[in-house]
């Protein structure tokens, strides 16, 4: 199993993340937090899926309502995506 640096999660901060792989079709890999379960984007590159929860866009400058606007939205965005998910 290969060490990762990770970005700190955009949801909550959190410094706590795992790879997971789940096989469907294909096998997909994201990165999920452990502190609040936020799932970074799918590959089918485990690297890449690093690579892409890395990139995340991160809100430093949000605070309280704010914050939880943003974080509101995200999930959102996560959910539909959910509801459309193919493998790149
Ligand atoms: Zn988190």
């Amino acid at each position: 199993m290969q060490e990762y640096t990770f970005e700190p999660c955009p949801y909550c901060n959190g410094s706590n993340m795992l790879v997971e792989s789940s096989r469907t079709k294909f096998e997909v890999h994201a990165v999920r937090c452990r502190k609040c379960d936020m799932q970074g984007p799918g590959s089918l590159c485990e690297e890449k899926a690093v690579d892409l929860w890395n990139r995340l866009p991160r809100f430093p400058l949000f605070q309280g309502a704010e914050a939880s606007e943003v974080m509101r939205l995200l999930a959102l965005i996560r959910e539909l995506e959910s509801c459309a998910r193919f493998p790149l």
